[in-house]
């Protein structure tokens, strides 16, 4: 595995890759790997020839009052973990490598990003897709692979690079969950022993909205509702951020569940703000089938 950290060396390599007339694979991430990060490298293996893998605490897209500073890192067992994957290329750039202190220019998304997240963290998703823009632009990929755990994350990205004409293929994996349904974080490890327990009421809400559906119920207002319930019950408390149905192609809030829909949450468990989210009533784009929440994944792809 190739380790690099200038923009210059990793255009050489995916030059290199390119001349060998490889197709370029690729995975951005912030480090502090698990299961899900281990389960895209998989997907993009399969879907490329040649894997890059990126590691970079993005500054620009942490608020003044979040966890930028103590963003969690493991840097020997993400390169062990990257190495056990079949990792090609795995670019770690700094800060100053990746920034100018007179940068002027960002991608704004206008619509995507009004809501969900959006609404609550200002300047995330602005952050988020110039970063990316970026790391497209460095690493040249003809295929990446994102998680659906960041679902809105995901869907922006997709429409970036259908609006601005990235040569990409944007691939959304399912996601990968602890034993109790938890999805796997790197910010899990925020979780002292009671939140962890605890922490699994976000996807058990999710669950209870795919049986709701199943059963029948159209309605998400009262969907929505037995959901807050749901997580309202048990110790220690947690605070909902948001719990919203909204359309998987726009991401506005939807009445009843006519397409596929997205539920998806966030809510701040002790020090920990988690999201999840699962698709009901359709199959995505890739036709996979609705994600459920039900099924542990243990790092495998095949949730669905
Ligand atoms: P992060 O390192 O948190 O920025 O995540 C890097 C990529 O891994 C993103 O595309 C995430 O959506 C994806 N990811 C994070 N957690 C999971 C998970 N539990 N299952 C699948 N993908 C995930």
């Amino acid at each position: 595995m190739k380790i690099v950290g200038t923009v210059a060396a990793m255009r050489g390599v995916s030059a290199g890759a390119r001349r060998d007339g490889k197709r370029i694979g690729f995975v951005p991430t912030m480090g502090a790997l698990h299961a899900g990060h281990c389960s895209l490298l998989r997907i993009a293996r399969q879907a490329a020839d040649f894997v890059a893998a990126s590691i970079f605490v993005n500054p620009a897209q942490f608020g003044p009052d979040e966890d930028y500073t103590r963003y969690p890192s493991d840097a020997a067992r993400d390169l062990a973990l990257c190495r056990g994957e079949g990792v090609d290329c795995l670019f770690m750039p700094a800060v100053a490598e990746m920034y100018a202190p007179d940068r002027s220019v960002a991608v704004e998304e206008t619509a995507l990003s009004a809501g969900l997240c959006g609404a609550f963290r200002p300047g995330h998703f602005r952050g988020v897709l110039t970063v990316v823009a970026k790391l497209f632009n460095i690493v040249q990929p003809d295929v990446a692979v994102f998680g659906q755990k960041d679902a809105q994350q995901a869907r922006l990205v997709q429409r970036m690079v259908r609006d601005l004409d990235f040569p990409v293929r944007v691939v959304i994996a399912p996601t990968v969950r602890e034993p109790d349904g938890l999805a796997m974080s790197s910010r899990n490890a925020y979780l002292g022993p009671a939140e962890r327990k605890r922490a699994a009421c976000l996807s058990r809400s999710l669950r209870l909205a795919a049986k709701l559906h199943a059963a029948g119920e159209r309605d998400t207002a009262a969907i929505l509702g037995r959901m807050r319930e749901s997580i309202a019950k048990g110790e220690p408390p947690v605070t909902i951020e948001y719990v919203a149905a909204v359309d998987w192609e726009t991401l506005a809030p939807v009445a009843r569940v006519e397409r596929p829909t997205l539920f998806a949450l966030a809510v701040r468990v002790g020090p920990a703000r988690l999201i999840d989210n699962a698709l009901v009533g359709g199959v995505t784009p890739e036709g996979r089938p609705p994600c459920r929440p039900t099924i542990p994944c243990h790092g495998d792809t095949t949730e669905d």
